[in-house]
């Protein structure tokens, strides 16, 4: 019986109890370059990583007693909420719907949501939106594909479960459009220079939160000291400059935090 909760518990984690314990399970994005990327390595990168790494580090928790867990956009929620993961860090926009669910701490970036085309096509501008009829990629469980729909309805949205499959179908020309938020496209163009180029003007504005547990206050406290802290002492510009400053995207200042 010793192995019943060796693989996923299904009570929801108090980051400090296993901070304690010396030990965090940080849910990332594996495929979002620049973001949180698992190299062919195995070493971890990217600026949600160096912000993983950071609260993790100001909770105890050294970069080798971190032990990752990828959070595809649409299981964030139930990885959090059946005790998967300590926290999640990965592009996770803070919204109502979700504050039913999960709790935030932050925000520590805000993005807006944008469009990825092939370099060589011109249908698609800051002047020109979406056509209808025009096919359209995004992931489940993102807001992006909600506003997608929302914002777009006469466009073939297509959901995959992942961005770099999107970007793989905008290469081979299945799609003509990848959404979802500016940075992310961002990482994507810098990864295949020459290829792709990101256009529109940002319809939405996206705070990415840390998500974890509900209730779990003194955690998310915690985690807002860190987020300040890392904004405080240049590390979070270092970090975003680190990850994203040669794809030439215009890196913003630091949001607020303010501790939803
Ligand atoms: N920030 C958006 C969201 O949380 C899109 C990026 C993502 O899917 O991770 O849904």
């Amino acid at each position: 019986m010793l192995a019943l909760t060796a693989c996923g518990s299904t009570e929801p984690r108090d980051p400090l109890t296993d901070a304690a314990e010396g030990s965090l399970i940080i849910g990332v994005k594996y495929d979002q370059p620049g973001l949180g990327l698992r190299n062919p390595n195995k070493a971890m990168t990217g600026f949600d990583i160096d912000v993983a790494r950071y609260i993790a580090n100001y909770l105890g928790v050294q970069p080798d007693q971190i032990t990752w867990k990828e959070a595809p956009s649409a299981q964030r929620e139930t990885l959090i909420k059946n005790g998967e993961v300590d926290f999640i860090v990965g592009t996770y926009s803070i919204n109502e719907s979700r504050l039913k669910a999960v709790d935030f701490a932050g925000p520590y970036y805000t993005a807006g949501q944008s469009f990825l085309v092939r370099a060589d096509d011109d249908r698609i501008s800051d002047e020109h939106p979406l056509q209808d009829g025009m096919r359209l990629c995004s992931v489940s469980g993102s807001t992006s594909a909600v506003n997608a729909q929302k914002y777009f309805p006469g466009v073939q949205l297509q959901q995959f479960d992942s961005y770099s499959s999107c970007v793989e179908a905008l290469a081979r020309g299945k799609v003509d459009a990848l959404t979802t938020d500016d940075i992310i496209l961002a990482g994507y163009a810098a990864q295949y220079p020459g290829e792709f180029k990101v256009v529109g003007t940002p319809i939405t504005t996206e705070e990415y939160g840390v998500g974890l547990a509900k209730g779990m206050d003194a955690a998310r406290s915690k985690i807002n000291d860190a987020i300040e802290q890392m904004i405080a002492d240049g590390s979070w510009e270092r970090a975003l400059q680190g990850a994203l400053g040669s794809s030439g995207f215009p890196l913003p200042d630091p949001p607020q935090v303010n501790r939803y």
